[in-house]
């Protein structure tokens, strides 16, 4: 099964094969680690992890690079603030950041590429397009990329540049202006700020020829797929592929994604705005994990979400709805046989999810036939209509389900727990939901209460209770061990 995907460069849906006849060879821009990432940042990382895994899904082979930008403008203001080398300022941002992955289940790509490990080859395509004149150096020992040597300028995000000023230049990494201006490639030291001694003099790379130097070194020349969210488009990637495109004249990259924002009451979510959400926020608040990830990727990423409160009770409700059922089938026990009708439902539930996967990743439409199936078979096991083969059906199709959504088993306790964790150590408690407090804070004769309840649940053959108090027991920071003497317990 072929994905049809949304081109940015070609403005048509286009199919996703790998060049090479093997590997699909995709870069992801990732973070910038100057604070902890927001939702709206994990949106875009969430729906790439659902094109990586319908991708694998699918059967493709992968080489997937994301990079950490831990060397650019706003990372060297805050670290220069907190009066640390950026050396000391990032590493926490990085730990944190690959915690929150962890909570969200995305998926680690093959290649994760740290902008200050390969300053080498960033100044190697400086060299390069300095060669070809595409680059040069001003009188304080920057370096810029003309973009009168690039005409085709703009390709990517069909913007009119036609007004652009010949020579006009910027330094900042991140500008939103419509006008288009050489860029800094490089920029001289400043008195105090971290900076590499090179071949092209004293300082340090610029945002964009980050990605282009550690997309190629890993990816070559061409590869297949670049992603990154919306806002990337430009100047970012256009300035990507202008750098890269001068060194190699071929194509940077044949496919382009865009996630698109999520937007807090109309605007982009943004720490600028300050209308934002981290994860950590988020957990304290209560939302499970599970829920943040679903609802951040059930609304296709073509368009953008609108975020609220009542999207992540209904994602928490759709799950329960989910393992639930997925409870019941696991747990009850059927007579052997199968239901015709049901049979059916489950092929055309799996066809219509992988459709609606492969057409441009619609999260919305593939989530549909799901819940239509869990439906029909709640229906068919009231009725006692629904057979082994029925759930061995119903549980392939949910298997291949949770390889892109990957809801279904309840990991919750532990992301809740890190970030209780992390409430207490930087002294947020007050911001921690009342209820959370009161699930954390057990008394032992509840604790033994429940675990005696799960002792007689298990006894009457009832595991989805069982494992339903495990759980509970979990997310409160308790850890049963069974073991032949009974039910040992203690807190973490
Ligand atoms: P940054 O750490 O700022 O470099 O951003 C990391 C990724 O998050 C980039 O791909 C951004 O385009 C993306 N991003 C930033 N804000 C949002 C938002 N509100 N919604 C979706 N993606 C976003
Ligand atoms: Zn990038």
């Amino acid at each position: 099964m072929t994905l049809r995907l949304f081109n940015t460069l070609t403005g048509q849906q286009d199919e996703l094969k790998p060049s090479d006849g093997d590997t699909i060879r995709m870069y992801a821009c990732g973070p910038t680690v100057y604070d902890f990432g927001h939702i709206g940042n994990f949106r875009t990382f969430l729906q790439v992890d659902v094109l990586r895994r319908f991708l694998l899904l699918t059967g493709h082979k992968l080489r997937h690079v994301m990079n950490i930008t831990d060397v650019d403008d706003k990372i060297i203001r805050n670290a220069t603030a907190a009066g640390i080398p950026i050396s000391e300022y990032t590493p926490r941002f990085v730990e944190a950041f690959f915690e929150d992955l962890d909570s969200l289940r995305v998926q680690r790509p093959e290649v994760i590429a740290r902008a200050t490990e390969h300053i080498e080859k960033m100044v190697e395509l400086v060299e390069k397009l300095s060669a070809t004149g595409a680059a040069y150096r001003t009188e304080d020992g920057s370096w810029y990329f003309r973009l009168s040597a690039f005409p085709e300028y703009g390709k990517l995000s069909k913007k009119d540049l036609s007004g652009m000023e010949d020579g006009a230049r910027v330094d900042v990494d991140e500008y939103e202006k419509d006008s288009a201006r050489d860029f800094a490639l490089w920029k001289a030291a400043k008195p105090g700020e971290t900076a590499w001694d090179t071949r092209i003099g004293r300082g340090r790379p610029g945002w964009h020829i980050e990605c282009s130097a550690m997309a190629m070194e890993y990816l070559g020349d061409s590869f297949d797929l670049h992603a990154g969210g919306e806002d990337l488009m430009f100047p970012h990637h256009e300035n990507e592929i202008a750098q890269s495109e001068s060194v190699t004249h071929k194509p940077f990259a044949d496919h382009w994604m865009h996630v698109r924002f999520l937007l807090v009451d109309g605007r982009k979510m943004s720490k600028s705005e300050g209308n934002f959400y981290t994860l950590r926020d988020l957990l304290l608040k209560g939302f499970k994990a599970s829920a943040i990830r679903f609802a951040l990727i059930s609304v296709p990423y073509r368009h953008q979400l609108n975020f609220t409160f009542e999207g992540l009770t209904d994602a928490t409700n759709a799950i329960d709805r989910l393992r639930t059922f997925y409870q019941r089938i696991t747990t009850g026990s059927f007579p052997a046989g199968e239901n015709a009708d049901l049979q059916t439902a489950c092929k055309d539930a799996h066809s219509k999810y992988m459709e609606a996967l492969a057409n441009d990743l619609n999260t919305a439409e593939a989530r549909a036939p799901i819940f239509d199936l869990v439906r029909a078979a709640n229906t068919a096991i009231d009725q006692g209509k629904f057979s082994t083969r029925d759930r061995d059906a119903v549980l392939a199709v949910l298997q291949a389900f949770d390889a892109v959504f990957d809801v279904l088993q309840d990991c919750d306790a532990e992301p809740t727990q890190r970030a209780l964790e992390w409430a207490k150590s930087s002294g947020r408690m007050d911001d921690v939901a009342p209820e959370l407090v009161e699930r954390q804070s057990m008394t032992d004769e509840m604790i033994e209460s429940l675990i005696a309840e799960r002792t007689q649940a298990k006894k009457q053959r009832n595991f989805a209770r069982a494992d339903q108090i495990r759980n509970e027991l979990a997310e409160k920071g308790v850890v049963l061990e069974d073991s032949k003497d009974g039910v040992r317990w203690k807190r973490k």
